[in-house]
C-alpha cells in the first residue's frame, strides 16, 4: 500500500501537458500560457499626459501663480505633430493624449484657474510630472506574461495592448467519466427499491469542469465483462478516464481487473488515506486512469486529492496542489494510526488565527457533511490523537469555497 504522499508523486510523474492549442483571447481565461510573450514594441507607443491639464515647460514655472499663454489643445487620440510648446505657452490636453514637442511637464486643471486663453498655476512644477513616459510599462523586446501564466482579466487586457488576438495555451483535456455499478439508475428516474442515482458521474463531471477540463459522461457500465469492456474502450479514447466503484475488493468489482486485462499498466491500487484507501491508478499507453472508490464521499475526497492535481498538471499549471495552512481545532479528534485521515471542516477566522471545527458526521455515507465542507484537514498517518487547540495542515475544498462566513 502507497502512502498518500507517494502515491500523489507517483501520478505526477507520468503526467505531461496534453499539448499546446491556439485560441481566441478570450476564450484564453483560466487557461495556462504556453509561450513567453515578447513586446512587439514599447508601452506606452510615445510619451503622453496622465491627467486633463496643460502640456507645459516646467523652466517656465519656477514661480508660484506663474501665468501662461494657451496655444493649442491635445485631446485623446490626437497626433502631437506640428504642435509644441513655446516659451511662455501651454497646451492643452487630455488624459492619454501625446505629450507635444517642448514638453517636460503637464499640471493637472485642478491646480489651475482652468483658463483657455490664458492658464494661471496655483503650485509649483517638477520636471516630468504626469507623463507617462515612452515603454515605461514594457519595453520593446522585453517578457510582459511568461509562459506558465494563467490567463486572467490582467493578461487579457496586456495581451489585447499588444494587439495579440489568437493566444498560445495548454489544451483542455478531456476527461471521460464512467459509472459502474448494477444498482445505478440515470437522474431523471426515481429510484425503485435497491436504486440510486448515478450522482458521482454528475458529482465528477463538475469537479473536472472546476479543473478548467472538459467532461464526457459516458453513462453507466453495468456489473457484467461485456459491458465494462465496451464503456472503457470507449472511455480510454478521451484524454484521461475517471471510473467510479466497483474498485474495491467485492464480487462485483470488476473495474481493475478488466483494465489491465484490455491492456492498462497497473501504477497502484490501494492508498493509506481515509476516505479512498481502494483508489487505483493505471497508465493506458499515455492515457492516465484513475479508477475512483464508488461511495460518494471518497469519489469527491480522492478526485480533489489524487485526479485534480493530475489534471491542472496537464493544463500546464506550476503550482497544482492547494497550499496547506495551519488551523486550530476546536474539538479532539481521534483516528487509527498507519493512515492519513482527510476531514471534513468548517473555518472560522479570529484575532489572526484559523479555527477549524467539523463540519458534521465524518461517516463517509454522509454527504452533507461534504456540502457544508468548506475545507479538508489532512491529518498525519502516524498520529492517533488531536488534542482541542491542537494544529492541523487544511486546505481550501473547492473553487468557490465561501469564507464570508467564517471571517466574519
Ligand atoms: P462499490 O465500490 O461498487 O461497492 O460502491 C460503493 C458504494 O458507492 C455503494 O454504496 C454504491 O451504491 C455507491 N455508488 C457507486 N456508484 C455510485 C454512483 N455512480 N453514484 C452514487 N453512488 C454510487
Ligand atoms: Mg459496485
Amino acid at each position: 500500500m502507497l502512502t498518500f504522499e507517494r502515491a500523489r508523486q507517483v501520478i505526477l510523474e507520468q503526467i505531461i501537458p496534453v499539448g499546446v492549442e491556439q485560441v481566441g483571447l478570450l476564450d484564453s481565461v483560466g487557461q495556462v500560457l504556453a509561450q513567453d510573450m515578447i513586446a512587439p514594441w514599447d508601452m506606452p507607443l510615445w510619451d503622453n499626459s496622465a491627467m486633463d491639464g496643460y502640456a507645459i515647460r516646467s523652466a517656465d514655472c519656477n514661480q508660484p501663480l506663474c501665468r501662461l499663454r494657451v496655444t493649442g489643445f491635445l485631446p485623446a487620440g490626437a497626433k502631437a505633430e506640428g504642435i509644441g510648446v513655446e516659451q511662455g505657452c501651454a497646451v492643452r490636453i487630455m488624459t492619454g493624449a501625446p505629450t507635444p514637442s517642448g514638453c517636460d511637464a503637464v499640471v493637472p486643471v485642478e491646480e489651475t484657474d482652468d483658463g483657455h486663453l490664458e492658464v494661471t498655476l496655483q503650485q509649483s512644477v517638477t520636471k516630468g510630472q504626469h507623463i507617462r513616459v515612452r515603454g515605461e510599462d514594457v519595453m520593446s523586446g522585453a517578457v510582459f506574461v511568461h509562459a506558465g501564466a494563467i490567463i486572467r482579466a490582467p493578461e487579457i487586457n496586456i495581451l489585447a495592448n499588444f494587439g495579440i488576438a489568437q493566444v498560445p495555451v495548454y489544451r483542455r483535456p478531456v476527461v471521460a467519466i464512467l459509472s459502474t455499478g448494477d444498482e445505478l439508475i440515470e437522474l431523471g428516474r426515481s429510484p425503485g427499491p435497491g436504486e440510486i442515482v448515478n450522482s458521482n458521474m454528475l458529482s465528477l463531471a463538475a469537479a473536472v469542469r472546476e479543473t478548467g477540463c472538459v467532461p464526457r459522461l459516458l453513462g453507466i457500465a453495468r456489473d457484467t465483462e461485456e459491458s465494462h469492456i465496451e464503456k472503457l474502450r470507449e472511455g480510454l479514447k478521451a484524454d484521461v478516464l475517471i471510473t467510479s466503484a466497483g474498485v474495491s475488493a467485492g464480487d462485483c468489482d470488476l473495474v481493475r481487473g478488466i483494465l489491465e486485462k484490455m491492456g492498462a499498466e497497473r501504477i497502484f491500487w490501494k492508498v493509506g488515506v481515509k476516505p479512498g484507501g481502494p483508489t487505483a491508478f493505471a497508465m493506458f499507453g499515455a492515457t492516465p486512469v484513475f479508477s475512483l472508490p464508488g461511495n460518494p464521499v471518497s469519489t469527491m475526497i480522492t478526485f480533489e486529492e489524487f485526479v485534480r492535481p493530475a489534471l491542472l498538471k496537464m493544463q500546464g499549471h506550476q503550482r497544482v496542489l492547494r497550499p496547506l495552512f495551519k488551523a486550530i481545532l476546536r474539538e479532539e479528534i481521534t483516528k487509527k494510526p498507519g493512515k492519513i485521515q482527510i476531514v471534513r471542516i468548517k473555518l472560522e477566522y479570529e484575532e489572526g488565527r484559523w479555527f477549524a471545527g467539523s463540519a458534521g458526521n465524518q461517516q463517509t455515507a454522509i454527504l452533507k457533511t461534504m456540502v457544508d465542507a468548506q475545507a479538508l484537514a489532512v491529518l498525519p498517518a502516524e498520529s492517533c490523537y488531536f488534542a482541542a487547540g491542537d494544529e492541523v495542515d487544511v486546505h481550501f475544498y473547492g473553487n468557490y469555497c465561501d469564507l464570508t462566513e467564517a471571517a466574519r
